[in-house]
């Protein structure tokens, strides 16, 4: 039940149940507004992808995304109940070599860094927001979007029509909202990697001398292997027994195949052939129904997150994707909500939601464009590592754990610049982001300026998102 009754008239349609649907829903909902949410698939087991993917997989949901938790019930006391929060992150060459044990952040002012089960998390945001009166419809495949200057609206498959005074397009990299807001088609891309990713009990480690200390461990543990284009990932959830292991590898298949197609662990082997025998020993133990060769899919950044009448806005991947190496895309979904709700709280009574939603785009896009560009960045930092580089300054291969990300507070940020970014919007006052690096200039790319460092060294310009 919401206490916070700011938003108590105001009618909210959100397309998609994802981390951005969801928590969109909860920070309205909290708010009292009355949300109806419309998901194409059959229920929340299969939420946006299938019960394997789902089980198999893990999240890291970072300290950002965490503390916007804090006012959703108990969700985060089950979010950290079902979280490993590991202490160091060992980074090994493909023969096992240990480059760099890197302390890691558990927590940034009191709130976890927490790797925990995707499903699980996805649930609890699901059941909170069944307790706030958020209706959530499965089996509601949105074909189309419509609005005016006064309200907005969907069109589910078979015809029926529902209306409110705002759409959230929370749709996802495949979603087809783009299209509404930005006028133009765009499809998904191949991003050029898939990855293998697996979920199974620590147990399975316990009989292999190779393995073993890895399922005694009393600690988390995460270690990353890395060679030409291909990378490894092992984390170890104390929490709930489980391990995970990923190999992320070039992919040449077409994004018209399942994205989510069952995984092969001979095939997974096969991209690591020759590397340290603990690897694969690990993958030796990867059961085959608990993996999946998941599609890396891309689109490139869009400016504008805003349909033209501004009743409808993009969060999340349908908005700006990001690839599995920034892990932080659901949390940047997590940030919009936040960011969407403290705006349309601030206006106060004269609500003026298309203003709402472009000082939305305007606090938020230049940090994602920066969060997704991280994900490329880390990923070339692995994959076309330069090991001479490595053996002089280790730190050069560290997973990015800044501060200017994990330590920042997006609901309080859109409070403290509501009136400067409400001035700029309306009178064109000067507007500065403060929730990316010290002195750091935004500067548009896209996925070709990416791939134009693809098997190239990348030179220190390349690295944009690295400031603390
Ligand atoms: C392999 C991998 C690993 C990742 N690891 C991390 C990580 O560790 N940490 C992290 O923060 N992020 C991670 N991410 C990113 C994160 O998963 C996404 O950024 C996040 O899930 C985006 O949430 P979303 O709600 O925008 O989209 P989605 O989760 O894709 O949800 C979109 C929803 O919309 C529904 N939908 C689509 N079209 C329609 C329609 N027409 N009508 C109705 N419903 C529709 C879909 O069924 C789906 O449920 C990872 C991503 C990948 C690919």
């Amino acid at each position: 039940m919401a206490t916070n009754t700011s938003l108590a008239n105001l009618k909210a349609i959100v397309i998609g149940a994802g981390f951005g649907g969801l928590s969109s829903a909860i920070e309205l909902a909290r708010r009292s507004a009355s949300v109806r949410v419309f998901e194409s698939v059959p229920d929340m087991s299969r939420q946006g992808m299938d019960q394997a993917t789902l089980d198999c997989d893990v999240i890291q949901i970072g300290a950002n995304a965490t503390r916007l938790m804090k006012p959703w019930g108990n969700v985060l006391e089950q979010v950290t109940k079902i979280s490993s929060m590991p202490k160091i992150m060992s980074i090994l060459d493909q023969n096992g070599k240990v480059w760099l044990d890197q302390d890691l952040h558990t927590e940034f002012d009191g709130y976890p860094n927490a790797y925990g089960k995707r499903g699980a998390i996805q649930r609890a945001l699901y059941d909170h927001a069944i307790a706030l009166g958020v209706e959530v419809n499965f089996n509601a495949p949105v074909v189309d979007i419509f609005e005016d200057e006064k309200s907005a609206g969907v069109v589910l498959k078979g015809g029926s029509r529902h209306e409110a005074d705002l759409v959230i397009a929370a749709d996802g990299v495949r979603g087809q909202s783009r299209k509404h807001v930005v006028g133009v088609a765009d499809r998904p891309q191949k991003s050029g990697f898939a990855v293998f990713r697996s979920w199974f009990s620590l147990d399975n480690l316990l009989d292999d001398p190779l393995t073993a200390s890895i399922a005694q461990s009393k600690e988390p543990l995460f270690k990353i292997w890395i060679g030409d284009n291909v990378h490894a990932i092992l984390t170890t959830n104390t929490a709930v027994r489980g391990v995970t292991c990923f190999v992320t590898h070039k992919d040449v298949s077409d994004i018209s195949e399942d994205w989510n197609n069952p995984g092969d662990p001979d095939e997974m082997l096969s991209y690591v052939q020759g590397w340290d025998p603990v690897l694969l020993a690990i993958i030796k133990h990867v059961p085959r129904d608990c993996l999946i060769d998941y599609k890396l899919l891309w689109r490139d950044p869009v400016r504008k997150w805003v349909s033209d009448n501004g009743r409808v806005c993009l969060v999340g991947d349908s908005s700006h994707p990001h690839l599995a190496t920034s892990g932080t895309g659901a949390a940047q979904a997590l940030e919009d909500a936040a960011t969407i709700g403290t705006l349309l709280e601030k206006m106060g009574d004269d609500r003026d939601i298309p203003l709402a939603f472009r000082a939305f785009e305007k606090l938020r896009y230049e940090r994602t464009s920066l969060t997704q560009r991280m994900g490329w960045e880390t990923r070339h930092v692995w994959h076309q590592t330069d090991w001479e580089a490595v053996s002089k300054n280790p730190d050069s291969i560290r997973l990015p754990q800044p501060r200017w990300l994990l330590g920042s507070d997006a609901s309080e940020y859109a409070a403290e610049q509501f009136d400067a970014v409400i001035s700029h919007l309306k009178y064109g006052t000067p507007f500065a982001s403060e929730n990316i690096p010290e002195g750091h200039v935004h500067q548009d790319w896209n996925m070709e300026t990416m791939l134009e460092f693809e098997d190239k060294k990348a030179n220190d310009a390349f690295y944009q998102s690295r400031g603390e």
